[in-house]
């Protein structure tokens, strides 16, 4: 059955993949953007994650033209690395803002939708760093933790109206993201990840669409890494 599917952050890197990963199985799918265009063939709604007007503003546009999102994909996120000692208060908050708060706040507001319609799915996606740890990325890490906390409560709160909320924590992705990393730490990261290589954005879009489908219905509040085995046992 198609779905009304909403991807934050849908017109680039990871969330585009997902995004298209939902579309070509027939669903009707809207990404936001911040900036530029929408992506060509999908659904296009301009949103900022930290401004809690601008997602309602989003979520009714959506409705207007595809009705309630039943899937929810809370992928909008941003990095701003730098260590302990030297990271600003501004530089953890603006992060934690971003990757966090801006996951609840298009949680809360895609909830009463779900809630009316007694079904629902949201997929937030985290990172190997939010368990995993990583030096620079203490901001980012504890967005990325976080994020675990949050679809475990929805669980608790939601899970008896048949609405799921799962968390996606990828590895290394070959995206604008990873572009960024200095050659050299490229390779020391590769070392350690047992699959040898980083991901395809494709690749995280297949647990995604999985954790929609009918076939998961039963899986709730779960860590679901899909790093190459970068993670494992944590
Ligand atoms: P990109 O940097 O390629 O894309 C990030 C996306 O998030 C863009 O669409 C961007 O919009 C959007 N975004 C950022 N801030 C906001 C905001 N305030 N409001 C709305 N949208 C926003 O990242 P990736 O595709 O690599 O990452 C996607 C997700 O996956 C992120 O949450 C990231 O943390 C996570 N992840 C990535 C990994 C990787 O190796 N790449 C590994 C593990 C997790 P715009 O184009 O306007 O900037």
């Amino acid at each position: 059955m198609a779905r009304t599917v909403l991807v934050t952050g849908g017109n680039r890197g990871i969330g585009l993949a997902i995004a298209q990963a939902f579309a070509k199985q027939g669903d009707r799918v809207a990404v936001t953007h911040r900036s530029g265009d929408a992506p060509e063939g999908l659904f296009g709604v301009r949103a900022d994650v930290t401004d809690s007007a601008s997602v309602d503003a989003a979520f009714t546009a959506v409705e207007a033209e595809l009705g309630p999102v039943e899937v929810l994909v809370a992928n909008a996120g941003v990095t701003d690395d730098t260590l302990l000692m030297r990271m600003t208060e501004e530089q953890f908050v603006r992060v934690l803002d971003t990757n966090l708060t801006g996951a609840f706040r298009c949680a809360k507001r895609a909830s009463s939708k779900m809630l009316r319609a007694r079904w629902g799915r949201m997929i937030f996606i985290s990172s190997v760093v939010g368990l995993y740890g990583s030096p620079g990325q203490v901001n980012y890490a504890a967005s990325k933790a976080g994020l675990v906390g949050v679809a475990r409560s929805i669980t608790r709160e939601l899970g008896s109206r048949n609405i799921t909320a799962n968390v996606v924590a990828p590895g290394f992705v070959e995206t604008d993201m990873t572009a960024a990393l200095p050659e050299a730490r490229r390779a020391d990261y590769q070392k350690n990840i047992p699959a040898g290589r980083f991901a395809a954005p494709e690749e995280i879009a297949g647990a995604v669409t999985w954790l929609a489908s009918d076939a998961a219905g039963y899986i709730s509040g779960a860590v679901i890494p899909v790093d190459g085995g970068l993670g494992m046992g944590h």
